[in-house]
């Protein structure tokens, strides 16, 4: 970013910088609403017009799409749900909403690929646990929430849990994910999981999973589902099938048009290779075990990956396969998967890929060895939470980078913060420095979803008193009890 440390300066005057923080927030108040100035109410008011523009004005400016470019200070122009152009001093016309986006990086929203979001009324519940792979403690993924607590759900359950996770992810800038909530224990539950989708006005790749108990009608639903609400491809919310190695499962899937989400941990693909049934249209999670045939067959295949390295990490699925990914011309896409064990914040998500990365190869250069691959940089782990996210959800011609005619999912993060200026780099300050406090405003398809710090239109305080209420009964159904203080796993 050559020239932006004489930029930032020649905003204020010495004196003003020398008289700090009072300077800035005297700046901040008396600032008057010029008339094309959004204001939250503005693009409210405008939501319901298809042909809206709104201009985010002078910010740095991250497309992600190396035809785009990146910018010290650009403008990006909204119209109606897309982005129709981008570039420096763009000329809006005289209807457009102006976002002042100075002091703020520009990018693509965060794609989260593989997130069980129906489990968000456990939060760290099982955050000492394990998957249960191997028994080291009776109480473990396995046996406490897919055996005690995931059977005790109700579909108003599955609705609250499925609506605050969209909600927290969309505060975090994750505009986007594939959710595999394992609790479709009758279709009533299935619908359930839909309409918190829904509700929250975020786009979701709704992967429908199994459930438990005799009144699930997977994966035969899928009909029904694919029917009542995925028939329009124009809409936030797209289908896929959540399932295991199961040749009729991904044929139905691809009867009606929808993906395949697996979760992948070890197994052999040949069977499914032979039967002419690989394709890109399907997702493999962890990957943590698998064999080099396998990893062939997916690459070959063009199969996406979902590495959710904290919690692979965290729970024994395996080392997280980044570099073997990479190894086989895979560029893998980042999840959260369980809020059980981990938050579901893509910064925190992308440091660990980051991290992790790095040390394995930094501990072979530190033992001497040769021809290590390359370490991964702040803006490839981007590209794996947005672009390459895009494209495992099968929506990179939609979203995933800041290309006009895509759909104008967009976050704003800022960068007048305590923990990130000065700015030296702009992919750094996103990847090793910034948290959710920096995440400004959120727009997911030209609609305002955040705005100025705060998630729009939301009642916190009802949601969360609905969501305390599921995990009480949840809990009391199941005869589990909270430990507040001790380790659940110890
Ligand atoms: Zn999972």
């Amino acid at each position: 970013m050559p020239g932006s440390v004489p930029s930032r300066v020649s905003r204020r005057n010495l004196f003003q910088i020398a008289a700090g923080v009072t300077a800035g927030r005297a700046r901040g108040l008396a600032q008057p609403s010029p008339s094309g100035a959004a204001t939250l109410e503005r693009l409210e008011r405008a939501q319901g017009d298809p042909n809206r523009r709104i201009l985010l004005r002078g910010g740095v400016v991250l497309s992600l799409d190396p035809k785009v470019g990146d910018f010290e200070k650009a403008d990006v122009l909204v119209e109606g749900k897309k982005i129709s152009a981008l570039g420096p001093n763009l000329d809006a016309g005289r209807s457009a909403l102006i976002v002042d986006a100075f002091d703020h990086i520009v990018m693509p929203g965060f794609v989260d690929t593989h997130h069980h979001q129906y489990e968000t009324l456990l939060r760290s519940i099982l955050s000492d646990g394990n998957l249960g792979l191997t028994a080291d403690s009776p109480t473990n993924y396995l046996s406490t929430i897919q055996g005690i607590l995931t059977p005790a759900y109700r579909p108003e359950d599955s609705y609250i849990s499925e609506l605050v996770a969209s909600l927290n992810q969309i505060n975090a800038g994750v505009t986007t994910t594939v959710d595999t909530s394992q609790v479709s224990h009758t279709p009533a539950h299935t619908d359930a999981c839909i309409a918190g989708l829904k509700e929250s006005g975020r786009r979701a790749v709704f992967a429908y999973s199994s459930g438990q108990g005799p009144a699930s009608q997977f994966p035969q639903d899928l009909t029904r589902l694919s029917r009542q609400y995925f028939s329009s491809r124009d809409q936030l919310l797209t289908l896929a099938l959540h399932t295991g190695l199961n040749a009729d499962h991904w044929k139905l899937a691809r009867s009606l048009g929808a993906a395949i989400v697996m979760h992948f941990i070890n197994g052999d693909l040949q069977a499914m290779k032979n039967a002419g049934l690989l394709g890109p249209d399907t997702e493999y999670i962890h990957c943590t075990q698998i064999n080099e045939a396998a990893w062939r067959l997916i690459a070959d295949s063009g199969g996406h990956v979902s590495i959710a390295p904290a919690i692979e990490m965290q729970m024994r699925h395996g080392m997280p396969p980044i570099q073997a990914a990479l190894d086989h011309a895979i560029r893998p896409s980042l999840s959260v998967d369980v809020e059980c064990n981990m938050t579901a914040d893509m910064f925190s998500i992308m440091r660990s890929a980051f991290t992790l990365q790095r040390a394995l190869v930094n501990q072979r250069a530190l033992a001497g060895e040769k021809n290590l691959p390359r370490l991964l940089t702040c803006r490839d782990v981007l590209e794996m939470a947005t672009v390459e996210g895009a494209r495992t959800a099968h929506l990179d011609a939609k979203i995933g980078t800041l290309t006009p005619g895509k759909e104008a999912d967009i976050l704003m993060l800022a960068i007048d913060r305590i923990n990130v200026f000065p700015m030296n780099n702009v992919p750094g300050t996103i990847v090793t420095l910034m948290d959710t406090s920096n995440v400004e405003n959120v727009f997911i398809a030209g609609r305002v979803m955040k705005w100025q710090g705060k998630l729009v239109g939301v009642d916190l305080r009802r949601i969360r008193e609905t969501i305390e209420r599921a995990s009480d009964g949840v809990l009391a159904r199941a005869r589990y009890s909270r430990k507040l203080f001790e380790s659940c796993c110890a």
